[in-house]
């Protein structure tokens, strides 16, 4: 073992190898000279275990995987096979290659983000894309801060701090991801008020609570689940009478934040909007991407008084949006104004795809796969809108279903590969629903389950 012990390169003969020096030059050489240690610490290990000592060759090609399994990014590309269109963990909306490309040029160099063009000097970074929230929602005027968590936060501070916020008992709901209604009105500064009941409550509930105290009425969009039975609760316009009556702002916190109708494609109405700001919302907040399919993004829309107000906050300071995203966010809703969002907008795409072709990519992927002698075929599934709408609402789709002994090993597989694919077992088959595979990842999804089949 000694003998052997001693046979190992020092560091400094390493580095003088022609194929450390190429990594060197690849991975810099603070990097190396650890990977080179680190190889050589392995290779003492073996040693100690009773191993022979590596070869040069062999301590390099340690030292060359340590390198790339230390430089490769931990956010990676994945393949979304799951059927579930706005997936939270796989980060949401994939976006359009407009979105995409004005997110580059953005991030490429300069841009006027906060410099008026024809007066040459100082402007506003909350310019570029409030005209075209205006234009499709109708409001008077639009903030857009960093997601809508961030949204609610500053409207209640802004609004509502050391006052009373009237909530219905039926609204104070958790998004996920750490969002609780009464937790983010707790750190607002802002006193909640709950009214009502779980399942019912009236405008006389809110009504009644109201006092000197009170600054705003507000709704919250149940979003992830849905009440049904023995349920009540006022519209959003009568809310807005009892605000004008008493002279209270009513504040629309929507979540989803569509734009199209929901219910032209099979599904619920997801509420919009235009609409709350048509029935007369004072303030109406939602997420960019969620139904809106763009970048992350808090969207504000609403009275010009109040956003002119929430504009001045120093807590917009802190939920600031970067370039790229208003530049993602502008291209986005680029395609609403035009009315081509349901052939650009990728969740939009999704959810419209008609089963027809659906079913040709699964046949497509099943033919490919049987020819390679993997026990595949399509069979009829449900597709989900998820990201915290529409719960409970599917879209018949057609999934790629792949018989193994271990669906749970192929599932592991898929997961750890390169690029990662992730698709859903079920009733011990393992299934794919090229619903949410974009079409350009049909080649690559077919080779990884090739890769990966047992
Ligand atoms: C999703 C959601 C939020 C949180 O939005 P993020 O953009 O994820 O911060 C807040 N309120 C409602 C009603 C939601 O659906």
């Amino acid at each position: 073992m000694r003998e052997e012990l001693r046979k190992l390169p020092g560091v400094d003969r390493l580095l003088q190898e022609r194929a450390v020096q190429a990594l060197a030059e690849e991975y810099g050489h603070d990097l190396t000279v650890e990977a080179i240690r680190q190889s050589l610490g392995l290779a003492r290990q073996g040693i100690m275990a009773g191993q022979d000592c590596p070869s040069t060759d062999e301590l390099v090609e340690m030292a060359r995987v340590n390198l790339e399994a230390r430089s490769r990014p931990t956010l990676r590309p994945v393949i979304n096979a799951t059927g579930v269109i706005i997936h939270t963990n796989l980060g949401r909306a994939p976006l359009s290659a407009e979105a995409r490309a004005a997110m580059e040029l953005a991030a490429r160099g300069y841009t006027n983000l906060e410099y008026d063009l024809e007066a040459g000097r100082r402007g506003s970074r909350y310019v570029h894309a409030e005209e075209l929230l205006c234009q499709l929602t109708g409001a008077e005027a639009a903030l857009v801060v960093n997601n809508n968590a961030g949204a609610v936060l500053l409207i209640l501070t802004a609004l509502a701090w050391g006052k009373e916020v009237i909530v219905s008992r039926g609204h104070l709901v958790e998004i996920g991801g750490g969002f609780r209604l009464p937790a983010v009105m707790r750190q607002s500064g802002a006193r909640l008020v709950e009214v009502g009941t779980t399942n019912r409550t009236y405008i006389q509930d809110y009504e009644e609570a109201i006092t000197e105290e009170t600054a705003l009425l507000m709704r919250v969009h149940r979003s992830n689940f849905r009440l049904t039975g023995f349920v009540h609760e006022p519209t959003l316009g009568k809310l807005v009478e009892l605000g004008e009556k008493r002279g209270l702002l009513v504040v629309d916190d929507l979540g989803s934040g569509a734009l199209l109708d929901t219910s032209d494609y099979g599904l619920a109405h997801e509420p919009m909007l235009q609409e709350s700001i048509a029935q007369g919302a004072a303030l109406v907040s939602a997420s960019g991407d969620k139904l809106l399919g763009g970048p992350q993004a808090g969207l504000i829309v609403g009275r010009g008084d109040l956003i002119a107000k929430l504009k001045r906050h120093p807590l917009t300071r802190a939920l600031r949006v970067d370039k790229t995203t208003i530049a993602g966010l502008q291209a986005t809703l680029l395609h609403y104004l035009k009315g081509e969002a349901e052939e650009k907008v990728p969740i939009w795409r999704m959810i419209a795809a008609p089963t027809e072709a659906i079913e040709e990519r699964a046949m497509d992927w099943a033919e490919r796969l049987t020819e390679a002698g993997i026990a595949a075929r399509v069979v009829d599934g449900r597709s989900t809108v998820g990201g915290g709408s529409l719960p409970g609402e599917t879209l018949p789709t057609r999934l790629l279903a792949i018989q193994v002994d271990s669906p749970d090993e192929l599932a592991r597989r898929l997961r750890v590969g390169d690029p990662p694919v992730i698709g859903r077992i079920e009733d011990d088959l393992f299934l794919l629903d090229p619903r949410t595979v974009l079409d350009e990842e049909d080649e690559v999804l077919v080779e990884a389950i090739k890769r990966s089949s047992l």
